[in-house]
């Protein structure tokens, strides 16, 4: 099975992806990182059957629905959630298979009402959400929470699991990422060792936490699934699809076709751009070392497509007009040699091989 554990910064939430046969699950993704997630389900070659929300999210909006948009997933949400837009409403026991594998429902209510713990199937694995975090519960102040109703759930789900089960928890503010039943039965200062449920109760009644940041944006768009209120978005200048790497990228063919609508920025060294691979008609040199003490040559006003040998240094140089906030750049995926493998055109050097003529600049 594949896993991997994925992070936002900003909202501290953590995602995850599960996937056997090519099939996967990705577990709680955030809106913001919707282009991160989707470059890395491309890369692997994992076909996206469902996105699972362990709860209604007030700290972040989920990317379910953008998902379900573009990838085609289906939406698994608590049918106590009281959400619009799921797909999927489970209940406790129910299982959601991906591959040859499955994950189980259990209801573990008292973060909210609606909050899931995914099991997977050889209870190696438990995703908590926020009913457990790492020597922590999710706070029971707000949407419904109820600590005495948490407690009941951490023990009798959570802690009945094998003690090496891991735990995955929703999110950490500190850095650690996994812990384990075991673990957390005999350390987690709320809910481990002897406490009670009214220990665990009088505990979480004076937690005094601040109200969530985003919770009058995050909760009315999770209601529905993450779905925007309106739709409309300002088409793509271009068909960019961003690596997992975070690099934005146009295809050869897409750029042959549109040569006339954009800057095409050659990063290479001047020998190269008149070089035996050529260069594409109308490309401006502008090596990349020179890129960040030239950039005042550059116009915002036209889309930028950076390309180089092999895809590399314009990858970076890409990043580093980004930064300088030009807003339409792309890398040309594979550079030149891809596109001279597309058969595509290209303006060689003449006969002179010492010439620079193409030496050009801005
Ligand atoms: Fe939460």
């Amino acid at each position: 099975m594949l896993f991997r554990q994925l992070f936002d910064a900003k909202s501290s939430t953590y995602t995850y992806l599960l996937a056997d046969a090519r099939e996967g699950v990705l577990i709680d993704p955030v809106f913001e990182q919707f282009g991160r997630d989707a470059a890395l389900l491309r890369e692997l070659g994992v076909a996206l059957l469902y996105t699972l929300e362990t709860h209604v999210h007030a700290d972040h909006v989920t990317a379910a629905w953008l998902f379900k948009q573009r990838l085609g997933s289906r939406i698994v949400l608590a049918a106590s959630a009281g959400a619009t837009g799921a797909d999927v409403p489970v209940r406790e026991g129910d299982r959601i298979r991906f591959g040859q594998r499955s994950l189980e429902v259990r209801a573990t209510p008292g973060h909210t009402n609606g909050c899931l713990t995914y099991v997977l199937d050889d209870r190696s694995m438990a995703f908590s959400g926020d009913a457990l975090l790492v020597r922590a519960a999710g706070r029971t102040d707000f949407q419904q929470g109820d600590a005495r109703t948490l407690y009941r759930s951490v023990h009798d789900k959570i802690f009945t699991l094998p003690d090496e089960c891991l735990v995955y928890p929703g999110h950490d503010y500190q850095g650690r990422t996994v812990t384990s039943v075991g673990e957390e039965k005999q350390h987690n200062p709320r809910l481990g060792g002897e406490r009670s449920a009214d220990d665990f109760v009088g505990f979480m009644s004076n937690l005094g936490l601040p109200h969530p940041k985003q919770i009058d944006v995050a909760l009315p768009a999770n209601l529905r699934c993450g779905r925007p209120e309106t739709e409309e978005s300002a088409p793509a200048w271009a068909p960019v699809v961003r690596t997992f790497a975070g690099v934005p990228q146009v295809r050869p063919d897409w750029l042959e076709e549109h040569l006339d609508q954009v800057l095409v920025l050659d990063v290479r060294e001047p020998h190269e751009f008149s070089g035996e691979l050529g260069h594409i008609r109308g490309a401006t040199l502008l090596p990349v070392g020179q890129l960040r003490e030239r950039l005042g040559e550059l116009s915002k006003e036209r889309a930028i497509v950076v390309v180089c040998r092999s895809g590399g240094r314009s990858a970076q140089a890409s990043l580093i007009l980004e930064g300088a906030g030009f807003a339409r750049v792309a890398n040309l995926e594979g550079g030149m040699i891809r596109w001279r493998s597309h058969g595509l055109p290209v303006e060689l050097p003449p006969d002179d091989p010492g010439s620079h003529a193409f030496g050009a600049g801005i």
